[in-house]
């Protein structure tokens, strides 16, 4: 007979106490960009960057804007780079090597 599994237990932490979880070894300089930026701010209307980020890394207020890029908040999920309709995300993983590290769910 196989013993019950055990149901993690969850806190009921804000998306900023997670945030707050995760450590970042940063390299001193963004692993993010924008490849051409004319293309933020005279071709893109969505900040579709914006809208699928968890971490609140892209920026900007008007259209017109290129984007401000929090790198130090990145969780290196990737989405940005798909979710950009121009392919305009220049994205690498940190040149630490070590990027992001998750303590807990
Ligand atoms: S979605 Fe792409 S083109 Fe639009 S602001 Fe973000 S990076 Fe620039
Ligand atoms: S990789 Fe994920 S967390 Fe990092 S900037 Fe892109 S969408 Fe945000």
């Amino acid at each position: 007979m196989s013993a019950t599994p055990q149901v993690p237990t969850m806190q009921n932490d804000s998306m900023e106490d997670r945030l707050y979880t995760v450590s970042y070894d940063d390299p001193g300089e963004s692993h993010l960009d924008v490849k051409v930026p004319d293309i933020c701010t005279d071709s893109c209307e969505t900040s579709d960057c914006m809208a699928v980020c968890p971490a609140d890394v892209w920026r900007r207020e008007d259209t017109d804007d290129l984007p401000t890029i929090a790198y130090e908040n990145c969780l290196e999920c990737s989405s940005c780079r798909f979710a950009c309709p121009y392919d305009n995300v220049s994205w690498e993983y940190p040149t630490t090597g070590s990027g992001v590290t998750y303590k807990r769910g």
